[in-house]
């Protein structure tokens, strides 16, 4: 039997009209002949809720009993959706990242899948039921309940499309698809057809949040072919796969904004083999996730070094960057905590010149300074003030064109 997995995040649950619409969606891909698993979120906001709650008691809590908690919402959502679907005369069973073997390492709130048992599924399905698995959850090797991080249900609605050999994995979300950029910022954002894995993950991990970035790397390593779509609508959404758009001239296929980020600088470390190295293996040890290195030299004993981070590590890299930075002599340590990126992406980028100018200088006419900028092969990051950051991206988006379709682009 042909399995598809469809996925519906939080919006899409929102309440008892949106579940019932969702198990509709369901049944009618089941009357078509497939067999169906379901992934659920936790219903609308609860995921904020439920940490709100936790902070209220503890502004620390520990992170065993943070993924114990969090992932309560998506179990609440799977036995919902299974009782909807059985009242509408279909069989449904509902299971936890635990009861269907979903081990990942023990690293709560930001787990990583190892293996998933799919017999259990199979079976499930083979008896003619649909499944339906809660999202962003797993169990460790002690049976711990573990969360993959905020956004993961895509992981794993993704994985479980791997495992199972599912022909297309369907991410029904509250937009009609991956758009040039986020159009809740940029509303002339056009809604592309499709993107391949490579630029989905550049997007995904410089912000575009309508993908979790691990989903698009199991897409990517499996060949899995993920459908993002609206669950409002019936219109076709964005095919995310291996396929590079081979339009001729389209250099940058969307942009990014990631706020909430810090930056911390070490100026004037000695400039010896292995400073760069300690300093990394200690944020690594605080498991702080670092981004954008950048060092420079600056004399023949001295060098400077930046990073950036999420501002949720900002204290825990402070304090690994204070127990470091005599071993490494630093003279002094520079912090901002009012930083975002702007970034364009696109494979384009490639084997065409002149991305890099034609963004600085839509960045100099909106009159945004850049504190920091860092590439890669087909990308282009900015760190610029906070508050400036959406002008900045609306400036990048009109120089490349972003609010057009992407046949009708004459900028590159
Ligand atoms: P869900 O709860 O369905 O998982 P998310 O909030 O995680 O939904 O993802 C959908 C949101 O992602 C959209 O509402 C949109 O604001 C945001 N988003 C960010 N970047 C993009 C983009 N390039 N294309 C589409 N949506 C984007
Ligand atoms: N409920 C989790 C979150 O809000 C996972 C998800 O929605 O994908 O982050
Ligand atoms: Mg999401």
């Amino acid at each position: 039997m042909a399995i598809i997995v469809q996925k519906f995040g939080g919006t899409s649950l929102a309440n008892a009209q949106k579940i019932r619409s969702a198990a509709k969606r369901v049944i009618k891909t089941v009357e078509n002949g497939y067999g169906v698993v379901v992934v659920a979120s936790a219903r609308g906001k609860q995921t904020d809720r439920l940490i709100a709650d936790a902070l209220e008691l503890n502004p620390n809590p520990p992170k065993r009993e943070m993924d114990q908690l969090i992932s309560t919402g998506e179990q609440q959502s799977v036995s919902l959706f299974a009782m909807a679907l059985d009242a509408m005369g279909y069989d449904a069973i509902s299971f936890t990242g635990g009861q269907i073997r979903m081990i990942t390492d023990g690293a709560f709130t930001r787990a990583q899948i190892k293996s998933i048992d799919a017999k259990r599924i199979h079976s499930q399905l083979e008896s003619g039921k649909i499944v339906i698995v809660a999202g962003f959850q797993g169990i460790d090797e002690q049976e711990n309940i573990t969360t993959l991080g905020r956004g993961g249900s895509d992981t794993t609605a993704v994985a479980l499309a791997a495992a199972l050999e599912a022909e297309q994995c369907e991410i029904y979300t509250d937009v009609d698809g991956i758009y040039t950029t986020d159009p809740r910022i940029f509303e002339d954002a056009v809604k592309m057809d499709q993107i391949c894995y490579d630029e989905m993950l550049e997007m995904a991990s410089l912000g575009a949040s309508v993908m979790h970035i691990r989903a698009v790397g199991f897409g990517k390593r499996y060949n899995v072919k993920i459908h993002v779509r609206n669950s409002a609508n019936e219109n076709v959404g964005t095919i995310i796969t291996s396929e590079e758009s081979e339009m001729e001239g389209v250099v940058v296929t969307g942009a990014t904004v990631q706020k909430d980020m810090a930056k911390i600088g070490l100026v004037g470390v000695d400039n010896v083999p292995g400073n760069a190295a300690k300093v990394f293996a200690h944020l690594a040890k605080a498991k702080v996730v670092v981004n954008d290195i950048i060092q420079t030299e600056i004399s023949d004993e001295k060098a400077n070094l930046s990073f950036m981070i999420g501002i949720s590590d900002l204290d825990a890299a402070k304090q690994a960057v204070d127990e470091i930075r005599g071993e490494v002599n630093c003279e002094g340590v520079f912090i901002r905590d009012d930083i975002a990126e702007v970034s364009v992406v696109g494979v384009g980028m490639r084997t065409h010149y002149g991305v890099a100018e034609k963004m600085f200088g839509a960045l100099a006419q909106a009159r945004v300074n850049i504190d920091s900028i860092t590439t890669s092969e087909i990308r282009i990051s900015c760190a610029v003030d906070e508050d400036q950051a959406t002008d900045a991206l609306k400036a990048v988006c009109l120089a490349f064109d972003l609010d057009k379709p992407a046949q009708e682009r004459t900028k590159g």
